[in-house]
């Protein structure tokens, strides 16, 4: 009988073999400081790239992101480390083919170490799609939609209309989906939404992130005065250990709860479902692994009736690609999520043709893989390794 991580399996393919793990680092300044609760503002993103070169010259590109927050301490020089020293002795002379072996084999080599294995498993999806001719969602089974809504994400700003001038604009441009960050000050938290609530109407869908920076008592009695505004969910409010404070905090508050920082592994997701302290569930390229397990969190979350908020950190056009082929292939339903978040924050796209945008919808590229081009000067620009 065959052994699970038994080479041989996967020999029988197409006859292209990886050669080199390329890698990438990046810093991309953001258009402005992005602030959220529990942590410094932030003047830019931090991206590696991977490159995952092969015998027939066909080349497959992943992203991950060092953002660095509750649940990721990741930095570039880890990354790098982590993908070179440690993934590329099993990427290496494997088969773009053989992606649930090496998942496994990454896996079973650093523990928990999903923020580096993303970009790799995006980068053998591309290259799959490449080897093939098709694109990333055909791969996964087929196409059920070739666009998807994405949210406006509303950074936390020293001046109450400063939030409301970058709403409106959002608005403007068809956005009917908001997500405000809170928890800095609860007072300040409840008259932002407030004032939200009463510049964009009663039609638009507002939910609120805490991004893991508050407390149980802060947290219940913010929600309790945010009760009257019709949220949509509350995301991530106490810390990422704190799932039971949370299943405690969806039993005292109507509005619904959302879990992202406590979401990492397939594990974590059903340990929050056992508890029921959340209803809604985001992902992140990222966060989750990459394509192959964000995909596994889809399903579980969908079978346990939660509700899919699709994420990013800010990303280029190569991570918010991943979650459009990803949603492209998903027939479930799908919340407004920040996943595009990056085309508007990142003030450089690395790529030929970035995705093209019209108000908060992100259309899906033609051609085989994510259907993307790397754009070789502005990598050059972009890197901080030289
Ligand atoms: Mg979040």
């Amino acid at each position: 009988m065959n052994k699970p991580h038994e080479p041989a399996l996967v020999r029988a393919d197409v006859g292209v073999n990886i050669t080199r793990v390329e890698t990438i680092p990046l810093r991309i300044p953001l258009r402005t400081p992005f602030k959220i609760a529990n942590g410094p503002e932030r003047p830019a993103v931090e991206v590696m790239l991977v490159r995952l070169h092969t015998d027939q010259g066909l080349v497959g590109i992943g992203e991950t992101q060092a953002w660095r927050r509750q649940g990721s301490s990741e930095t570039l020089i880890t990354l790098d480390a982590t993908i070179q020293r440690h993934f590329a002795p099993h990427i290496v002379g494997h088969s773009p083919f053989a992606l649930p072996l090496i998942m496994e084999n990454l896996a079973a080599s650093i523990y928990h170490s999903l923020y580096a294995q993303a970009a790799v498993a995006d980068a053998l999806y591309d290259l799959q799609g490449k080897i093939l001719g098709v694109p990333v969602h055909l791969l996964l089974g087929g196409s059920y939609r070739d666009k998807l809504a994405g949210c406006a994400a509303l950074s936390i700003k020293p001046e109450r209309e400063q939030t409301l001038t970058g709403a409106q604009e959002y608005y403007d441009q068809g956005f009917r989906s908001f997500t405000v960050k809170i928890g800095v000050n609860p007072r300040d938290d409840e008259h932002n939404v407030r004032a939200l609530r009463e510049r964009l109407g009663d039609d638009v869908v507002i939910r609120v992130d805490a991004n893991a920076g508050m407390d149980y008592d802060g947290a219940l009695a913010l929600l309790k005065k945010l009760e009257p505004y019709d949220l949509d969910a509350a995301e991530q409010l106490l810390p990422l250990w704190d799932v039971d404070g949370m299943a405690e905090l969806a039993r005292h508050v109507s509005i619904p709860l959302m879990a992202d920082e406590c979401v990492a592994t397939d594990h974590d997701l059903i340990h929050v479902i056992k508890k029921r302290a959340a209803t809604v569930m985001q992902t992140k390229v990222a966060k989750n692994g990459g394509l192959w397990r964000m995909h596994k969190l889809w399903c579980i979350a969908a079978a346990a009736g939660m509700r899919i908020f699709p994420g990013n950190h800010p990303a280029t056009s190569i991570a918010t690609a991943s979650v459009l082929h990803l949603a492209a292939a998903w027939a479930g339903p799908l919340l407004e999520g920040p996943f595009a978040v990056g085309l508007s924050l990142l003030d450089a796209d690395v790529v030929t043709e970035p995705l093209r945008r019209d108000g908060p919808f992100v259309h899906l590229p033609a051609g085989a893989g994510w259907g993307l081009t790397l754009d070789e000067d502005r990598i050059r620009h972009l890197r901080c390794d030289s």
